[in-house]
């Protein structure tokens, strides 16, 4: 007998839970607290263990303590610019400290007199006070003052709710899910586990009901950490598992296209390029050729920094299809990068036979592309989101390549292979963007993942340089200097969120500011509102070296590469992410050395700083990711790809590395020995109903 699973408990209300009713659980759900389950997840943001509390009088000035009393009095005023102080007196009953918050106006109404307090911080003296500036203070529950030899969970907030009371209400939540009815009456049970039990005592973990018990009511600080161990490997393993069946799933159930992969096309192909591939790129190759010749659809993730070269393993995938007689498409996510790639590697294509076509919205030719892809006459269609819009009939498309995924959501991706209609095609998606070795076996967990992890040989080397905007005066000289060389530069605009056409002024006016400041050079504008033809013949003159200074906005973050360019400056810095930022500078080093790149920035935030120092110290895309993680915070990363990850709540993806892949491995292992989680019904409730419908077709029965 076990009481109820964590499964059961996401069906039952909050406002069954004693002590929530109608009132407050409406409350709850709008804060995304709507089940027991969730009242049960919701975890202490961190714990006052009591027995490190201080009395006042015995505070050491400078270290961090906790002190336990009720507020005497609390006031708040109003000083210049609307800046609000709340000051409050609290005491232990023998001493008093005064603290103070700044802009925490709501202060005021939370610290009554009488309220019982636990107060963090650092304590000061002055003028014979103990006082603290901008503490954590937290409410206790009435006559907590007198407990003892207790750690004290402190909820975030939710709707208003004070700590105290989520304490009791989750402490009346869980008494009730270990109650089981029997012939003898009501007899409390644990809380139901849906992990063997083997896998528990062979990592060490302690089990679901007390793992719920010391997350929430701790006898000791080791057991909040042995239950926080538990929920988050509970976490980090339900995603894996369903990632683990999704791409069982890719493997069991879908008829691929066995590529014929010995016609030497390839071969020819590699062999016609100016240069050697890398080794990296040779092995990339080899998993996609070996992936394309059996059977399954290929789900191929390729990874590779900035200039790492991944086009050219990208038109080996397609010829493997061609090779065969099949289609490729590359999907790129914006027409310059489109365009780009067609000048690139139709030429190429066409010494083998190879015919090519450009389908973008605006796409001069379209008609003609279009007959060509439904008829079969053309081999590899490159474009945009054109590719995926209605009337684009293909004729038998065997690969399909993502180009800079991050742009893509997963729907055009899935819209891209539906084009094939009965067929399966392979899919290769490329990213430039570095992801951490946690979010590629979160986000793309169920993808095979192959790195271009050796740069072509040779490539200048880049100098980045913050740079105060009073100082843009040595920017423009360099920017002269490398003109007189024939080099170029790019000027990227400052980002305006949301709002295409607010950048697009903003760049529109800067480029009339420099067409002053530089009278002798000409001075180029490219921007997301201009039409494709002007955007088009402003990229050619660039390139010829026609236009030397491009005044632009983000529309270059991807792709472009252009050979003479060797300066960036970036207005306002510190306004961009820091994976955009490493993403514009990867536009450099295309040939010519050395080159600049110059972060214009007078940062006012902390991240900003942070982000404009990252950028100095490191040209190494899988640092600068790591470093932006930590920096945003998981969150935030997670985008389109949100199956699983909201139900994230207690792994921290940084922190939690080992147990993400402890959790990956023993996912993997047991989805192997039983596919369909026969064996483990609880297991898969679970999943169901814990990742929500997004994951709920894995389960399709
Ligand atoms: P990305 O991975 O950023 O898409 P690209 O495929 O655009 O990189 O390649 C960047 C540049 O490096 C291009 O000019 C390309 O021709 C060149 N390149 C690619 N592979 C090699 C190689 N093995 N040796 C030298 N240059 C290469
Ligand atoms: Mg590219």
């Amino acid at each position: 007998m076990t009481g109820r699973s964590l499964a059961y408990l996401t069906d039952v209300s909050v406002e069954r839970v004693k002590g929530v009713g109608p009132k407050l659980g409406g409350k709850l759900s709008d804060a995304g607290i709507g089940s027991v389950t969730d009242l049960l997840m919701h975890a202490p943001r961190r714990y006052i263990d009591r027995s490190l509390v201080t009395a006042i009088a015995d505070a050491p000035v400078g270290r961090e303590v906790t002190i336990v009393g009720s507020v005497t009095k609390t006031t708040s005023r109003r000083v210049r610019r609307g800046l609000v102080i709340v000051e409050t007196v609290v005491t232990d009953g023998e001493s008093f400290l005064f603290v103070t918050f700044f802009n925490q106006g709501w202060r005021e109404r939370q610290l009554q007199p009488g309220v019982e307090v636990a107060v963090s911080g650092k304590a000061e003296r002055f003028r014979g006070r103990l006082q603290m500036k901008s503490p954590a203070m937290d409410v206790l529950s009435k006559g907590e003052h007198r407990k003892t030899g207790r750690i004290v969970p402190v909820y975030p907030t939710v709707a208003g709710i004070a700590s105290w009371r989520l304490e009791e209400m989750i402490a009346n939540a869980l008494r009730r899910a270990r109650l089981v009815e029997t012939d003898a009456g009501l007899v409390e049970e644990p809380i139901a586990d849906p992990l063997p039990e083997d896998l528990l005592d062979r990592l060490d973990l302690v089990d679901r009901d007390a793992a719920l018990g010391g997350l929430h009511a701790p006898a000791s600080p080791e057991e909040a950490e042995a239950a926080r161990q538990r929920l988050v490997f509970d976490e980090l393993f339900r995603l894996e598992v369903a990632l683990a069946l999704r791409k069982r799933r890719q493997i069991d159930e879908a008829e691929g296209i066995a590529h014929e992969i010995g016609t030497g096309l390839v071969e020819a192909f590699l062999e016609g390029l100016p240069f050697e591939p890398t080794g990296a790129q040779r092995r990339a190759i080899d998993d996609v050729r070996r992936d394309m010749a059996v059977p399954h659809p290929m789900h191929r993730l390729l990874q590779g920094d900035v200039g790492s070269g991944k086009t050219v393993v990208a038109m080996a995938a397609l010829l493997v299809g061609v090779q065969g007689g099949y289609q490729g498409a590359v999907m790129a996510p914006t027409e310059v990068l489109a365009e780009q790639h067609f000048l690139n590697l139709e030429p190429l294509a066409a010494i083998h036979g190879v015919r090519m076509a450009l389908l973008t919205g605006s796409s001069k030719d379209r008609a003609e592309a279009l007959s060509g892809v439904a008829d079969g006459t053309i081999d590899i269609v490159v474009g945009t989101h054109a590719l995926i819009q209605e009337g684009v009939h293909f004729h038998r498309l065997g690969i399909a390549v993502v180009d800079e995924q991050h742009r893509f959501g997963v729907h055009q991706r899935v819209q891209l292979r539906e084009k094939a209609g009965d067929l399966q095609p392979d899919l290769l998606i490329m990213t430039a963007t570095p992801i951490p070795r946690t979010l590629s076996m979160t986000l793309y967990g169920d993808l095979d993942v192959s790195v271009l992890d050796e740069m072509p040989a040779e490539r200048p080397e880049v100098r980045t340089v913050a740079v105060a905007p009073g100082d843009v005066e040595r920017v423009y000289d360099t920017i002269r200097e490398q003109a007189a060389l024939g080099r170029l530069a790019y000027v990227v605009c400052p980002l305006v969120e949301d709002s295409d056409k607010l950048e697009a002024a903003s760049a529109t006016a800067e480029h009339v500011r420099l067409s002053k400041e530089f009278p002798d050079l000409e001075v180029g504008l490219l921007h997301g509102q201009m039409r494709p033809d002007d955007k088009r013949s402003v990229m050619a003159r660039f390139r010829d070296r026609e236009i030397q200074v491009l005044v632009c906005t983000t529309v270059i973050e991807v792709g472009i590469d252009v050979k003479d360019s060797t300066v960036m400056v970036i207005e306002d810095a510190d306004r961009f992410g820091l994976s955009q930022l490493h993403q514009l500078r990867g536009r450099l080093s295309r040939g010519v050395g050395p080159n600049w790149c110059f972060l214009v920035a007078d940062p006012q935030t902390d991240d900003g700083r942070q982000r404009i120092a990252a950028m100095v110290d490191s040209d190494d895309g899988f640092r600068l990711a790591e470093v932006d993680l930590e920096i945003r915070g998981q969150g935030t990363v997670f985008g389109d790809r949100q199956a699983g990850a909201a139900d994230l709540r207690l792994a921290d993806l940084l922190r939690d590395l080992d147990t993400l892949v402890t959790a990956r491995r023993e996912a993997f292992a047991l989805v192997a020995d039983d596919p369909r989680l026969d064996r483990h019904a609880e297991l898969a409730a679970e999943i169901r109903s814990l990742l929500g419908d997004d994951i709920a077709w894995l389960f399709i029965s």
